[in-house]
């Protein structure tokens, strides 16, 4: 097996069990691994730290499969990372039946870097992120298959971050047929998805839980959802007992997919409606017509996928952040996100407290948010908590 030496000094960060080994701590490579290939990864001093899939085109040149020298990468591997990965599903009663949905493996979080994958009712869809799960691919379809039963696993593999893997784009069967449209299940709501078409695996499973407290929230309420895509906190809304719901998207797909769900929850009652458009431009517009609204979404896309974006995603949170004040009465509700991996939990507070700063709005956190528990955060790999959210009220107005 090839091996990996790193420069002195720079083992600490895999001494913590970190999983990746950035190419300016590597010194050499013994041997000559083909990209995705095991290496064992050796500290300057010549202690083994563990096993790796070697990824010589990427800043982040291997990733620990295991921080145990002598365990062998292979089937049994993978098919044990799995059902344990299963398991702590299972013990969040997320495992789901034949409709339900969830994230069965998240990355490094769950011991397997550079692979995702998503479970929607009986269909299996997964994301080879880094070179080593695309070398291992056709042994991590049949361990998904053993683990689970099932017996459709399809490939979403057409996202960026494999370019810098040097991986092509790919999607398409991995096993059994082509997927088509599915309907699943999440928290007694029905949801139409195309795992081949749609956005990432087709269905942001990372809000589940904060969909259900938009809808423990909405009664009575006017809703703005915003950056809705297929209406998940929209149709939360409307079956929360919202007075009006609408659902702004860029997408008309999206919003298309949103509608039909609605239709599909027998929730399409006249309350909702749906506004394409970008969510920038709306929101300023809102402000200028001086349109309000008692409970406001913003679920924007990544703005800041790495730390270098940062300044720029940082005016973009506090621009919509800030619209959003404006557009909220006395008492309303906002529900805020972030998914970059460039903005923190800390940073992404200061912003929204900017925001309300700049907007003249008195307002406080009754609730900080996260993603659901099917996608866990290792706590040595604190970059995969990468949704932060918050629950801000607006002060109420005075009592006459
Ligand atoms: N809230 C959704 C997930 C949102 S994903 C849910 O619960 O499922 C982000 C969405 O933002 C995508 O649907 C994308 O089409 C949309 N989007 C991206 N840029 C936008 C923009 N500038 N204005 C409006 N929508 C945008």
């Amino acid at each position: 097996m090839a091996t990996l030496h790193l420069k002195s000094g720079r083992d600490r960060s895999l001494q913590r069990r970190h999983p990746w080994v950035f190419s300016g701590a590597v010194r050499a490579v013994e041997g000559d691994p083909a990209p995705g290939e095991t290496v064992t990864v050796v500290s300057a001093g010549g202690q083994a730290l563990g096993r790796a899939a070697w990824s010589p085109q990427s800043q982040i040149q291997a990733r620990m499969w295991s921080f145990d020298p002598h365990e062998e990468i292979d089937a049994g591997f993978f098919r044990g990372r799995l059902a344990d990965a299963v398991a702590a599903r299972r013990l969040l009663g997320l495992e789901p039946d034949r409709a339900g949905a969830c994230r069965l493996v998240h990355g490094e979080s769950d011991g397997l870097p550079g692979l995702v994958v998503d479970r929607y009712g009986e269909v299996l869809v997964v994301q080879l992120l880094a070179t080593g799960t695309e070398f291992w691919k056709e042994t991590i379809a049949d361990a998904l298959i053993e683990v689970t039963g099932l017996a459709t696993v399809f490939e979403r593999s057409d996202a960026e971050v494999r370019r810098l893997e040097g991986l092509p784009e790919r999607a398409g069967p991995l096993r059994g047929g082509p997927p088509g449209e599915l309907a699943i299940a999440e928290h007694g709501l029905r949801f139409l998805l195309d795992p081949a078409g749609g956005h990432k695996t087709g269905f942001y499973l990372d809000q589940r839980d904060n969909r259900l407290r938009a809808r423990g929230l909405a009664a009575g309420r006017e809703v703005l959802d915003c950056f809705s895509f297929s209406g998940g906190f929209a149709l939360g809304a409307l079956a929360g007992g919202a007075a009006s719901v609408l659902a702004v998207d860029s997408s008309a797909d999206a919003l298309a997919l949103a509608r039909r769900n609605a239709q599909l929850n027998g929730l399409d009652d006249g309350r909702f409606d749906t506004l394409e458009g970008d969510a920038f431009t709306l929101l300023r517009r809102f402000r200028d017509s001086r349109r309000s609204f008692d409970l406001i979404v913003l679920d924007p896309p990544k703005f800041a996928p790495t730390a270098a974006r940062v300044d720029k995603a940082t005016r973009a949170y506090k621009d919509i952040n800030l619209l959003a004040f404006k557009l909220l009465r006395p008492g309303g509700l906002l529900l805020t996100f972030s998914c970059s991996g460039g903005v923190d939990a800390g940073l992404f507070q200061k912003i929204v407290a900017g925001a309300a700063l700049d907007a003249g709005v008195d307002a406080a956190i009754l609730a900080p948010l996260a993603q659901a528990g099917d996608h866990p955060v290792a706590l040595a790999f604190p970059e995969g908590a990468y949704l932060k959210g918050l629950l801000c009220r607006v002060a109420g107005g005075r009592v006459p």
